[in-house]
């Protein structure tokens, strides 16, 4: 692997370790208020692919301040700083002022760093690039992009809700306001060979972006995922195929590219398959193996 991960950038970069705090800012998404559909992307479980994240009663700073808490009871001592993460559902989905209000109040907290905010490439109007790129001013500001895959009947299946143009110009509008790209893929959507989702990941590369997440296909409770999964529709991949995809995926990626992620948790409480991902240590010891990964 040339690629570096995102420990070994936030290092060199910051010198020092860099922690997420996942805020939930009580969004919605136009694929589940009914704009684009109610029923949401296919995989997509009700937290809006947010479990992880603080709960959405708090302000941003005290949902700052509680995920502060859990890094600092376990690193006394540590220098760290926090990525603000806007993680729950799309977060650049909501009234300009609402948007402005939320992002500047993670901006102004001391330990913060940088600002992160995961959103879906056909809600990035002008009125928000032009408000992403005044907050990049302040600090650095990263937008996460849903892609999933570049293939039209893999989409229309996920109901992700737009079209592979739609994501060529979100990443041409960030690169021209300097904010750095982010984009999720997920590896082992059903019904896609295995040259198709490299031929995704291919094109993420491709496409200029800063940074890439690659994401296991998780089958979690309470999805449509799951009826069709339970049915016996598609199978989920092993872990000797993910890893060995992941490999191939690295590959193909541009050597200056950053690798934000290589699985992804699934919230243990939700999780259908693959069962295998809950051991996380031999997820991640398997795919340093595999991949030869040096953080
Ligand atoms: S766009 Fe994101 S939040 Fe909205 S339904 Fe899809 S995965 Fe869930």
């Amino acid at each position: 692997m040339v690629q570096k991960t995102l420990n070994s950038y936030l290092k060199s970069r910051y010198g020092k370790k860099i922690y997420k705090v996942s805020i939930d800012a009580g969004f919605t998404c136009p694929n589940r208020d009914g704009t684009l559909g109610t029923k949401g992307c296919i995989f997509c479980s009700a937290g809006g692919s947010g479990d992880f994240a603080e709960d959405s009663k708090l302000s941003i700073t005290e949902q700052i301040e509680k995920g502060k808490k859990r890094i600092a009871s376990k690193l006394p001592d540590g220098d760290y700083g926090l990525i603000a993460y806007f993680q729950a559902f799309t977060n650049t989905y909501a009234p300009i002022e609402k948007l402005e209000k939320v992002y500047m109040e993670a901006v102004a907290h001391p330990e913060v760093e940088i600002i992160s905010i995961a959103t879906r490439p056909d809600c990035l109007s002008e009125e928000v690039l032009n408000l992403l790129g005044r907050v990049n001013e302040i600090k650095p500001v990263w937008v996460e992009l849903g892609l999933q895959t570049i293939h039209e009947k893999t989409a229309e299946y996920i109901r992700r809700g737009y079209p592979l143009n739609t994501y060529d110009e979100a990443v041409r509008n960030l690169k021209a306001c300097g904010i750095e790209t982010i984009v999720h893929v997920i590896l082992g959507l059903p019904y896609e060979t295995r040259e198709e989702m490299l031929e995704t990941v291919r094109y993420v590369g491709e496409s200029g972006v800063e940074g890439i997440k690659l994401q296991l296909l998780h089958v979690l409770e309470n999805t449509d995922l799951a009826d069709d999964y339970r049915a016996g529709k598609f199978e989920c991949l092993s872990l000797d195929e993910y890893a060995s995809l992941v490999k191939d995926a690295l590959d193909v990626l541009p050597e200056n590219i950053i690798i934000h992620r290589m699985t992804g948790d699934g919230d243990k409480k939700i999780l259908i398959a693959p069962k295998w991902s809950e051991d996380k240590k031999n997820v991640l010891n398997t795919l340093h193996r595999v991949c030869d990964i040096r953080d």
